[in-house]
């Protein structure tokens, strides 16, 4: 983040800092000192243009981003870059196998009585380093070329994977967790772009070279040929088939073990202040310590199948060698054979083997590109389960009535969470939602902006079920204000405008004193372009309620619904909250879910929610005279000196 935040700024070294410091100085900006303009005009003149990235996203994916994920489909869209790597790899192959040719013909030509010839072995021995040369030259083309289409691949692939998460719905980033989301963006689109650079390519020209060797060697002398194949085959094929079964088994223990370790590890440092507060991190360690070991011994394992497959294979090379030298000597003897062709044999011979012991090597990224490319199979066709009908249209601009009709839902089948809730806001009208902990005051809300589908029942908005409308059109007329306001790492002024793009100077300006927050701005040292920390750990709860009213009330909804934060807060933020709050909530539907029995005071109406049912509504005034379920609440919560509500309830 440090150096994307530097560039990001950049503007501002010149601008935005250069400026607030003068500003702090009592001084007006003057611009860039004329000594430093020249410098300044030639750096920018070195930036690159970057056009204005065109991002389309819509909510059903194309038909392109709906193709199931395989490898050709990955690599088809650069044919350029496929068919290069392939032709590199065939010649690479061939130049390779030469050398042995040479040193047959060599051999034969040059040395042999009667053909004895100084000029031939030279020629010979040059033309094998010039092809030896030309060998290396091709391998680091192909090297560059393989390594140019996996990191097109990957970004690609990358942008996918991302644009796909945006799609999905709430509940798969419930179920998931982000440890084990985080390590398909991370470990398996890196396996797969390792299987990209280097295996494929290495396969297919360790396989080739095998094939052109047993060619050689049939073309050379067949009887030879066939008895080294007779020889080594049948051996190496059962060791193959061992090794398979082995590491494919070990492969899967260390796949599944450090998905284990990164959860563990994203959960540990995800909750560090609780670990830290409750004097956990002995635990910590040791839990760790725990399933960092079983991942160690299932790497073991794997170290232990390599060890066994690769020296065994030498073995039967060597094993080879010395039948071929009985078998070739005996056929040199009986003038069946030339020494020269012997030679050549012995040669190959032992290059047939090389390949088979960087296989061996290759193999476990072979298998985790495969099982990463299932992964990711898997992530892209999950479904949303709130998603867009074929046919949706554009939410109409809202008047904001809101309908719970006979609304069932259930977070899972075997347990409901609302039963039959019937419930009509109307336009303009504040509605709070108060009840104990559990009750199902946030559900509600959830399904109101359709962060979740009811399992029966409909949701209107202005009398459209809002099934029907594209989720785009919908959420742009929702405000959500949720319990924790997330910040993003930025700055405020890009935190707040977060809702709407095409904000203006005036409207942050209003909403910074509309939420009350022109003290705190005043007092950052860039004002309103300030960075915050990611998830805004550097300011307090209060100021993070604000800026999150801040950046609903620029994003200017219909229809507002505000999670109340539980976090107690002094009675002055109390106050300046209540406010922002009050001007918020100006012409304009609203559920509050209300922690604070003042906010619900302050509510048109307030609906008392327990065991995901409604079990009063009415005006404040008349709930309070009622004397039912709200009054004993009401009552508690002033006894316990108005504390939570939600517990005052319970
Ligand atoms: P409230 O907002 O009134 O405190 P919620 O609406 O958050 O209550 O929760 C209602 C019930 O649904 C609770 O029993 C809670 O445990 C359950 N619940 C909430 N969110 C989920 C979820 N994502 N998955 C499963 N159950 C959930």
């Amino acid at each position: 983040m440090g150096w994307g935040g530097g560039w990001s700024s950049a503007g501002g070294m010149f601008g935005g800092s250069a400026q607030a410091a003068s500003g702090r100085a009592g001084l007006p900006f003057g611009g860039i000192p004329s000594e430093l303009m020249e410098e300044a005009t030639k750096l920018l003149a070195t930036e690159p243009e970057h056009p204005k990235s065109q991002i389309h996203f819509t909510q059903r994916p194309s038909e392109k981003e709906r193709q199931r994920l395989t490898l050709p489909k990955l690599l088809k869209v650069y044919p350029k870059w496929v068919v290069a790597g392939s032709a590199l790899v065939i010649i690479i192959s061939l130049t390779l196998q030469a050398g042995p040719l040479l040193t047959e013909f060599a051999i034969k030509n040059g040395m042999e009585r009667g053909h004895r010839s100084l000029s031939v072995i030279v020629v010979c021995a040059l033309l094998y380093l010039v092809l030896a040369l030309a060998s290396v030259y091709f391998q680091r083309l192909q090297v560059d070329v393989t390594g140019k289409l996996s990191s097109r691949v990957m970004h690609d692939l990358r942008i996918r994977v991302f644009t796909h998460f945006q799609r999905l719905s709430m509940d798969f980033f419930t179920d998931e967790k982000a440890g084990v989301l985080m390590s398909r963006m991370t470990s398996d689109i890196e396996n797969l772009q390792q299987l990209i650079q280097d295996g494929i390519s290495q396969f297919a020209l360790q396989g080739l070279t095998m094939v052109v060797i047993t060619a050689i060697l049939f073309a050379t002398n067949v009887t030879l040929a066939a008895w080294t194949v007779l020889m080594i085959v049948p051996l190496l094929f059962v060791f193959t088939i061992w090794f398979h079964q082995a590491s494919e088994r070990g492969y899967l223990l260390s796949r599944d073990r450090i998905a284990l370790v990164l959860a563990d590890l994203s959960e540990s440092l995800y909750g560090i202040r609780v670990v830290t507060a409750n004097n956990r991190q002995r635990h910590n360690i040791r839990n760790h310590r725990h399933v960092v070991g079983a991942y160690r011994d299932a790497n073991l394992y794997t170290g232990r199948v390599n060890a066994i497959y690769g020296p065994s294979t030498a073995m039967i090379g060597i094993l080879g060698q010395a039948m071929l030298l009985g078998i070739g000597g005996h056929m040199v003897l009986t003038h069946q054979l030339n020494v020269a062709y012997l030679i050549a044999f012995f040669l190959y011979l032992n290059r047939f083997f090389a390949p088979i012991q960087l296989l061996v090597q290759q193999y476990n990224s072979l298998q985790q590109g495969r099982s990463s490319i299932i992964r990711l199979r898997e992530l892209l066709q999950t479904e949303p389960t709130v998603d867009e009908m074929e046919n949706a249209v554009t939410l109409p601009a809202l008047e904001g009535r809101i309908t719970f009709e006979h609304v069932n839902f259930g977070y899972s089948p075997e347990t409901q969470v609302l039963h039959d809730i019937d419930l009509e806001i109307a336009p303009g009208e504040s509605v709070a939602f108060v009840g104990p902990t559990g009750a199902g005051k946030s559900t509600m809300a959830k399904l109101a902006n359709r962060f979740y589908d009811p399992t029966s029942g409909r949701v209107l908005l202005d009398g459209i079920d809002i099934r029907t409308v594209t989720l785009r059109s919908l959420r742009s007329q929702l405000g959500v204000v949720p319990q924790e306001a997330f910040l993003f790492a930025g700055s405020i002024r890009t935190n707040l405008s977060f809702g709407r793009t095409d904000i203006d100077e005036d409207e942050i300006e209003t909403a910074i004193d509309v939420v009350g927050l022109r003290e705190l701005i005043d007092r950052l040292p860039e004002g309103i372009d300030t960075p915050v920390h990611e998830r805004g750990q550097t300011l307090s709860a209060g100021e993070r309620q604000q800026l999150a009213l801040a950046r609903a009330f620029l994003a200017r909804p219909r229809v507002l619904i505000l999670d109340e934060a539980t976090s107690s807060l002094d009675l002055r933020s109390e106050t300046v909250i209540e406010r922002a709050l009050d001007r918020l909530l100006e012409g304009r539907s609203a559920i509050l879910i209300a922690h604070r029995l003042t906010t619900a005071q302050r509510a048109d109406r307030i609906v008392v929610i327990d065991h995901g049912g409604i079990v009063e509504m009415g005006s404040p005034r008349d709930l309070l005279a009622a004397g039912g379920a709200y009054s004993t609440m009401y009552g508690a919560w002033l006894a316990s000196g108005g504390r939570d509500a939600t517990r005052a309830g319970a």
